[in-house]
């Protein structure tokens, strides 16, 4: 299957993340937990003006599963999703983040700096995974589709099966260097106190679970 490119400004934040900001990498689950949110918000608020579609509390929820033995970090959400148009455009641009225009803008040289203050959206999820897959089926649609990149060279797209309206981001965790850990983010308590510190203000239950040793 042919790979597509990424749009330029998307491959230079995606290069400049990877290679510069890894004091913070842990805020990639920042960044990925409030799209969860945000999309969970998007069918919460669907759901007050469409009286086909009502809004169960318990239905709605993020789930973060460390599988050890795999090396991986799924984000399961329970929101609106995306379609494959969503998946293409809206992983495959950086258009709303923000985070580029305000450095464009204010001459930051330090990305620290960036990445203190502002999100910087779903490739923070680079600075931990080789590769990021991320599975959707959009509220309202038969078709569910697999997106998957293993960084700056682009993305593939497949038709998947999904039953259930929302996504899931897996995270194939990067093997530690000797410079670097990556581990940690496998540990549940590592991974407890990260939501803690960055998402204790999500309105949405935040699921846990870790397997393997
Ligand atoms: P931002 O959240 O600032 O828009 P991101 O890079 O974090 O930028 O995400 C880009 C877009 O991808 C989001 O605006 C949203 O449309 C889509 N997206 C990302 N994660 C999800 C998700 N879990 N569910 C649905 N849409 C998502
Ligand atoms: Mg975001």
């Amino acid at each position: 299957m042919a790979k597509k490119e990424f749009k330029a400004e998307s491959k230079r934040l995606l290069e400049m993340m990877i290679n510069s900001i890894y004091s913070q990498r842990e805020v990639f689950l920042r960044e990925l937990i409030s799209n969860a949110s945000d999309a969970i918000d998007k069918i919460y608020y669907k759901a007050l003006t469409d009286e086909n579609l009502s809004f169960d509390n318990d239905s709605y929820y993020i789930k973060v599963s460390a599988d050890k033995e795999n090396r991986t970090l799924t984000i399961k959400d329970t929101g609106i999703g995306m379609t494959k148009e969503e998946l293409e455009n809206n992983l495959g641009i950086i258009a709303k983040s923000g985070s580029l225009a305000f450095k464009n803008e204010n001459e930051v040289k330090d990305g620290h700096d960036i990445i203190g203050q502002f999100g910087v959206g779903f490739y923070a999820a680079f600075m931990v995974a080789d590769v990021v897959t991320v599975i959707s089926k959009a509220l309202g649609s038969d078709e569910a589709y697999k997106w998957e990149s293993q960084g700056a060279d682009g993305y593939t797209i497949e038709p998947y099966e999904k039953t259930s309206v929302g996504t899931e981001i897996i995270l194939k965790i990067k093997e530690n260097t000797e410079d670097d850990q990556y581990d940690e983010f496998l540990e549940e308590y590592r991974l407890k106190t990260i939501i803690k510190k960055y998402s204790d203000f999500i309105r949405y239950p935040i699921k846990m679970d870790v397997t393997g040793q």
